[in-house]
């Protein structure tokens, strides 16, 4: 066949994958020649041991060890955890379970999320969008959705605005769509803020599904491991969807070992430090001329806007020059001119601080800000 996008699915053919932080910019696995912002990594690895004994089998379709050790950590039951490929994961899942496709559709609240859209795209559901206001949830715009969306995507704190959704809003839009709509609570960040999570509602409300993920706090990003936290129902259903062997077993070997007593502790010490830095690096925004705004953060990121799009370009063009990588927030809803940083090490975060310093005193920033 000479055109085999003829034989494709049309709207596959047409769609813009999601710009992933590693798309735009590959790290060819060399890592260390420049500083890695822009896609809400921690800055350093735990070291890990990996099994390879049994690795001409199968492995568990939901590993043992990793389940319980995930139970134990999140206070959710063993039978209300499904472990999955990321948290990406479980987004696709709980789309292609709970939207037939060309006919259902999921919910956003944008700025959001990205990989929401891009699912729901992929399967062919329809995109219906509240936007945020004033960074939390539109409740009167949303109850005007009930019966015409199948899967409601809250995400706290939110990514990449940083700041958590309001609880009692949270539990509002769960109730609101009790009988026509799931409602996934997107916590991939909520290690930074963990009194806040939505886990405690699972018992209560069988349309909750809680998504968690290793690759922020627990600084697993290159594992691909997350968790779906949900009523059996549920549970039940996504494991019809997912892949027959979900979870390599090194991968599990490796969840496992940060799940317990010692890797915990490496991951409180880590979201003190990365809670720090985020305060010096908010307070040092709030002190630049070029920035306007600084959004508040429960997260391991920032997100700033600058005074103007030249600005934006300069700063974002400049920190690039020098390999400090951050994302270019700016073609989002609401969010003109945005930058976000993600809170990296201290030594990081002052690379980052001396090369806009210089910037602010160079000609090229003079004619902009005149
Ligand atoms: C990073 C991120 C994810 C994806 O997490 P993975 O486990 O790496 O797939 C999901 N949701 C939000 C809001 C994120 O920022």
């Amino acid at each position: 066949m000479k055109n085999i996008n003829k034989l494709a699915r049309q709207e596959i053919v047409d769609m813009v994958p999601y710009q992933s932080a590693r798309r735009l910019q590959a790290g060819n696995g060399a890592f260390a020649s420049k500083i890695w912002l822009n896609a809400n990594e921690a800055s350093g690895p735990g070291i890990y041991s990996i099994n390879s004994d049994c690795i001409n089998r199968y492995p568990d379709f939901q590993p043992n060890n990793l389940i319980e050790a995930y139970s134990e950590y999140s206070g959710v039951n063993t039978d209300n955890i499904l472990a999955t490929r990321g948290a990406d994961e479980g987004i696709e899942l709980v789309i292609r379970t709970f939207c037939r496709a060309y006919e259902d559709s999921i919910l956003i609240c944008p700025p959001t999320y990205g990989m929401y859209a891009i699912s729901a795209e992929n399967h062919g559901a329809d995109v219906v969008k509240v936007p945020l206001i004033g960074q939390q949830l539109d409740l009167t715009a949303l109850e005007k959705q009930i019966g015409h969306v199948k899967v409601v995507f809250l995400c706290s704190p939110g990514n990449p605005t940083g700041n958590l959704l309001n609880k009692e809003d949270i539990v509002r839009v769960i109730e609101m769509f009790a009988d026509s709509a799931i409602v996934v609570v997107d916590e991939a960040y909520i290690e930074f803020c963990p009194q806040h999570s939505a886990a405690n509602l699972l018992s209560q409300y069988s349309n909750l599904v809680i998504l968690r993920t290793l690759s922020k706090a627990f600084a697993l990003a290159g594992l691909r491991c997350g968790f779906t936290l949900a009523n059996t129902d549920i549970i039940t259903l996504l494991s019809k969807v997912i892949a027959p062997y979900p979870v390599p077993a090194p991968i599990a070997d490796i969840a496992t070992q940060v799940l317990s007593p010692s890797g915990l502790e490496q991951v409180k010490v880590r979201v003190q430090e990365i809670t720090v830095q985020r305060k010096n690096i908010i307070n040092w925004l709030h002190e630049q001329k070029w920035c306007i705004e600084v959004f508040k953060s429960d997260a391991n990121f920032v997100l700033f806007r600058c005074t103007d799009l030249l600005t934006k370009e300069l700063i974002f063009n400049t920190l690039s020059s020098q390999g400090i990588l951050i994302r270019d927030q700016s073609k989002q809803l609401q969010l003109e001119n945005c930058l976000r940083i993600s809170i990296g090490s201290e030594r990081e975060l002052n690379a980052l601080k001396h090369t806009l310093a210089t910037i602010t005193q160079s000609q090229a920033f003079k004619e902009v800000a005149e």
